[in-house]
């Protein structure tokens, strides 16, 4: 019986580039297994050592979350969808329960009064039922805080501002890269290289100059986050890690405050409202990060620059909606677009009584060390490498200078290699590397490259599980060639 597979973006490069793939199978384990039989390389991203699924991965049969099922044992039939749903570095059973969560703004709308120009500034919204003047003074009272101003708080942050939301923080403590502006449309061109805060501002301010704008240039850190948000009403998470994300979650769950999430990889979204006092919260839905390195970020594995641009508005959307206490919040579900088939998914999340931290009995009481919960810095991605196992850019150089002999091997994709290439590199790609180990010769020594130096590390432990002890990764990879040796070549 044909069940079909969905594979998600980052998982695609395992199953040679295929998004669908029909197996046989009469439960979602045997299903999963048959795909994995097929494409082996997809096994560790799925399933840990002892054969269970891992638990940032999620399974969809239909539209409904395995783990709510039967799990694993969950029985497909012919013409059933599963989809995988893994973390991307971005309830109540409410479909259907209706209506907004009641939802308490921290200053009165009564309060405020709105200036006859604000009136005619806000006069599509007045004339609303849905709005109205009421609406329009709840927006006032509002704040919002928008984690991150990169490609989903730029379009998030730019329609909020519009719609008189009344305060507006921002956390940042990034500047303006020029890479930044294919995506981040509040930056500009004349601000690459300033604080991507005050950039942010001076956009926001020229879009409605009533917008009260905080400005926060500090990292998210598990000392400072309680007291930054508190002062919110709705949090909307525009991050792009694992860590600010689990961050940015318990600190919304234990300040009991909505947090409004989006995330983006190459053409694919997610969003959804997680609000643990009406539903699930992150840990509901993903109660582990992904391994360091598993899941790429933008700026190793692209994003397509009109995406967060959808993405960031369905945020914003559902912030005046929260605000306004108007419609049905995408609590308890999670939506998922794709932008190159053009189509909008919507699966169910539903609350976890077990949720370390909203659950029945929670065990995450404060906020932790989230460097650590997401295995930052201990060494997680593979073995850590020893410094004998790496090699800067100008110490290449001179090997080549002075005639060594040795195989610099480029381990980025084709088109990469089309954008900017190391004179004499030979080209691998990562994900062949494996299947062409015998074109290496292990008594020569091996110097790996990529972009930035981590596709290469993975690069090296394929290297030296196979045996080969000559073998070196460049750190900083092309980009580092570009800056320290060699200007004419593209750094992207
Ligand atoms: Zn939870």
């Amino acid at each position: 019986m044909p069940v079909k597979i969905i594979v998600p973006t980052p998982m695609q490069r395992y199953t040679m580039n295929h998004e669908e793939v029909e197996v046989g199978g009469a439960t979602v384990d045997s299903a999963l297994h048959h795909l994995v039989e097929n494409y082996p390389d997809l096994r560790k991203h799925l399933f840990s050592d002892d054969g269970k699924l891992r638990s940032f991965v999620n399974v969809y049969v239909n539209d409904d979350d395995s783990r709510h099922l039967q799990g694993g044992e969950t029985p497909v039939k012919d013409g059933d969808t599963l989809t995988i749903v893994p973390s991307i570095a971005g309830g109540l059973d409410a479909v259907g329960a209706g209506g907004a969560p009641s939802f308490h703004l921290q200053q009165n709308p009564d309060m405020m009064d709105l200036s006859n120009y604000e009136v005619l500034r806000y006069s599509r919204h007045l004339i609303m039922p849905e709005v109205t003047m009421e609406g329009q003074k709840r927006l006032k009272a509002a704040k919002v805080l928008c984690v991150g101003t990169g490609g989903l708080g730029a379009p998030l942050t730019m329609y909020l501002a519009a719609a008189g939301v009344g305060t507006i923080g921002l956390v940042d403590f990034d500047t303006v890269d020029l890479t930044n502006l294919q995506r981040q449309i509040v930056h500009r061109q004349s601000t690459v290289g300033k604080p991507k805060i005050d950039s942010a501002e001076q956009t926001l301010k020229e879009i409605n100059p009533h917008v009260n704008i905080v400005k926060h240039e500090v990292m998210l850190t598990s000392e400072n986050a309680l007291d930054i948000l508190k002062d919110y009403d709705i949090i909307a998470d525009g991050t792009d890690n694992f860590q600010t994300r689990y961050l940015v979650n318990d600190a919304c769950v234990l300040l009991g405050k909505p947090n409004v999430y989006g995330s983006i990889f190459r053409f694919e979204g997610q969003a959804s409202v997680f609000y643990a006092t009406d539903g699930p919260c992150y840990r509901c839905q993903y109660p582990e990060p992904p391994p360091p390195g598993m899941v790429p970020s933008c700026a190793e594995g692209g994003v397509l620059g009109v995406l967060p641009g959808i993405i960031g508005v369905i945020q914003a959307i559902e912030t005046v909606k929260l605000i306004l206490g108007e419609g049905q919040p995408l609590i308890g579900r999670l939506l998922m677009f794709n932008a190159l088939k053009m189509s909008f998914r919507e699966f169910k999340v539903r609350k976890d009584p077990n949720c370390p931290i909203c659950g029945e009995h929670p065990t995450v009481t404060h906020l932790i060390d989230y460097d650590e919960f997401c295995g930052i810095g201990r060494g997680n991605e593979g073995e850590a490498l020893t410094t004998g196992e790496e090699i800067s850019a100008r110490e290449v150089k001179a090997k080549m200078d002075r005639g060594d002999k040795f195989t610099l091997v480029d381990v980025r994709e084709p088109y990469e290699y089309a954008i900017a290439k190391i004179p004499g590199a030979k080209l691998v790609p990562l994900a062949t590397v494996k299947d062409r180990l015998h074109e290496f010769d292990s008594s020569d020594e091996i110097v790996l490259h990529c972009k930035s130096g981590r596709r290469s590390a993975d690069a090296l432990q394929i290297l030296k599980q196979a045996g080969f002890k000559k073998v070196k990764n460049l750190v900083g990879g092309i980009n580092a060639w570009s800056e320290d040796v060699d200007p004419s070549v593209a750094k992207y």
